[in-house]
């Protein structure tokens, strides 16, 4: 816990060095393309995720760069869904996609579907098939990757890969017309088997599959794959600058194949490094097993790295962006710290959060000294990085709450809060000094009684006497019940999948603690879901939308960083 030292803190290096954060290398490449009045200076990007979950911080920083890059030159960027495998794909993942978009703080021009132009595909795939560029194969799944050989060996043709134009587009036109089982039959593009590059032998442009679309329903029973939609639906948009990461690098060139073979407009396609996160799993096919298997609470649970997750948790979209824009845009994917991104958070909270006082794991405390029925209205700071935020009144009276842990009978060395005979000073109120302990039949400290100087309101000492430690408090009898949920890493590796473990088997027990029975002051019984607060000395909390008014429920967002921790920690190891 935090003994009131200011939260000064150093941003994490950097590493870019010296250089202008924002420069990346697809930046440079678009001011070298408006330069040379490429597509008359224009530019125009897309984010396209797939609507098989929801997103996630990787895809935040393709959204910042996306939508970022478009605002600073001028252009477009449009919000495409990349629907084109009805097995996975639901509009409740649509749906929220596009808020998550917008949370964060970002507008799509054009709203577009990559199964709005199946028509189109449709059309350009007869194309190809009549310029002899592609053709129908009877090949199994299994036979196709046998017939791919490997880095090393070259692969073997389809023995269909000679069928005639003319067959080509009847058994084309009868795969579309569901004559075909699923799987019995594909499309593939004829390119070169021999190709060093794998996905230029003779890739699968469509396959059967009899299931209905979220948009489409049952119009179709052919859905093209990833590598055909893909590069034709940007050209469609007249995208020019596609950005994806790096996994895609070889598919560039198939890509560029089948936009020069048809002859549309060149977008094209840059990589960049795919954003991985400590303690983090980042595939939305992982994040679906844990919400499947009820390993958390749902999508939007707080300690899932999604957007809905971060933002019930009490992450601010700033905070995001301002993290994003911190990573570097390079040609080679490596892991981020953990920390990095909080340090954005913390920075963000603590300029805008309200403080307040709560207190989590309460110790009753009586002031013998002070009236019976005295109630006082302390003022205090609602944030000391904004003086626009003004103060409140904080109520005092005889009996309070502070923090278990603010008190040690036997203090160890550095231990410098309430003690026996040791004098505190109450945040916003007196000095107050313990008197004695109050313990039950086990011996465990159940009250304790202290005394207070009339003196000191406000926390002042007039003879210039020092105090070393400030502690937060709550009035018992103005206190509103609160339950507070506190989280830490989901997995208790660095990389969960570490050497192909199963990173399920890495998750840890303890990401969730929920404590019942905290005390919290009185202006939090009805405070509104998402509202977010600093509770003083322990950490940044948002109120969780499971709150009732005068029943809150908070999640702690992050700690503060905690200095007494930090001397416990050193001293265990
Ligand atoms: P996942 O493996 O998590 O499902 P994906 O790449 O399949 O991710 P898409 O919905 O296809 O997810 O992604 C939409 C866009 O977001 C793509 O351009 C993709 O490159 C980008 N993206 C996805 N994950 C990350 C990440 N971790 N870092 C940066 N960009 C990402
Ligand atoms: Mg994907």
């Amino acid at each position: 816990m935090k003994n009131l030292e200011s939260e000064a803190s150093s941003a994490p290096e950097k590493s870019s060095g010296e250089v202008d954060e924002r420069s990346n290398f697809i930046r440079d490449i678009i001011i070298q393309d408006i330069k040379a009045g490429k597509h008359g200076g224009r530019v125009q990007t897309r984010f396209p995720p797939e609507p098989n979950g929801y997103l996630h911080i990787g895809h935040a920083k393709a959204i910042c760069l996306d939508f970022g890059l478009a605002a600073e030159f001028g252009g477009q960027c449009n919000l495409r869904f990349d629907d084109t495998n009805p097995s996975r794909e639901e509009s409740e993942y649509v749906d929220a996609i596009m808020a998550d978009v917008q949370w964060l703080g970002f507008k799509w021009d054009g709203l577009f579907y990559a199964s709005d132009y199946f028509g189109q595909l449709y059309e350009w795939a007869v194309q190809l098939i009549t310029a002899g560029k592609a053709y129908v194969s009877d090949l199994s799944a299994e036979e196709m990757r046998e017939y791919r050989g490997t880095l090393t060996e070259p692969g073997r043709e389809d023995p269909h890969r000679n069928r005639s134009v003319e067959e080509n587009l009847e058994l084309f036109e009868r795969m579309r017309r569901g004559e075909f089982p699923d799987g019995s039959r594909t499309l593939r593009a004829k390119i070169n088997m021999a190709s060093p590059n794998l996905s230029l032998r003779d890739p699968v442009m469509y396959r059967i599959l009899h299931m209905e679309h979220h948009r489409t329903g049952n119009q179709w029973c052919i859905y093209p794959l990833y590598d055909y939609a893909h590069g034709q639906s940007d050209s469609i948009e007249r995208v020019t600058h596609s950005l994806c990461t790096l996994e895609f690098d070889n598919n560039r060139a198939l890509y560029n194949w089948f936009i020069e073979q048809l002859g549309i407009f060149p977008s094209q396609q840059y990589e960049f490094d795919r954003l991985s996160l400590t303690y983090t799993v980042m595939s939305k096919r992982k994040l679906l097993k844990l919400v499947q298997e009820e390993l958390v609470k749902g999508w939007d649970d707080p300690r899932m790295p999604t957007l809905s997750g971060m933002r019930r948790r009490g992450y601010t979209p700033e905070a995001i962006r301002n993290f994003c824009a911190s990573l570097g845009v390079s040609k080679t994917n490596g892991i981020t710290q953990l920390q990095q991104l909080e340090y954005y958070l913390r920075e963000d909270l603590n300029k805008h959060a309200l403080r307040v006082m709560a207190v989590l794991k309460p110790l009753r405390v009586v002031i013998d000294n002070y009236p019976d029925d005295l109630v006082e209205e302390m003022e205090a700071i609602n944030n000391p990085e904004d003086a626009s935020a003004g103060t409140r009144k904080v109520l005092f009276s005889k009996v309070l709450y502070i923090e278990q842990e603010d008190f040690r009978e036997d203090p160890p060395k550095q231990f410098y809060r309430l003690a026996p005979g040791r004098e505190v000073r109450l945040r916003y109120a007196y000095l107050i000094t313990c008197q004695s302990v109050v313990k039950d039949a086990e011996g465990n400290i159940v009250e304790l009684h202290c005394t207070y100087d009339p003196a000191t309101r406000g926390g002042n000492t007039p003879d210039g006497r020092k105090v070393k430690s400030t502690i937060h408090w709550v009035s018992a009898a103005h206190a509103v019940d609160a339950e507070v949920r506190l989280y830490d890493t989901l997995f208790t590796k660095e990389d969960p999948s570490e050497n192909g473990e199963d990173f399920i088997d890495n998750l840890n027990p303890n990401s969730l603690e929920v404590l019942t029975g905290c005390k919290v002051e009185l202006s939090l019984r009805d405070a509104a879901p998402a509202t977010r607060y600093q509770f003083e000395r322990l950490g940044y909390f948002c109120v969780d939308p499971e709150s009732a008014p005068g029943h809150p429920v908070f999640n702690r967002t992050i700690g503060l960083r905690d200095t007494w921790a930090k001397i416990e920690q050193r001293a265990k190891r």
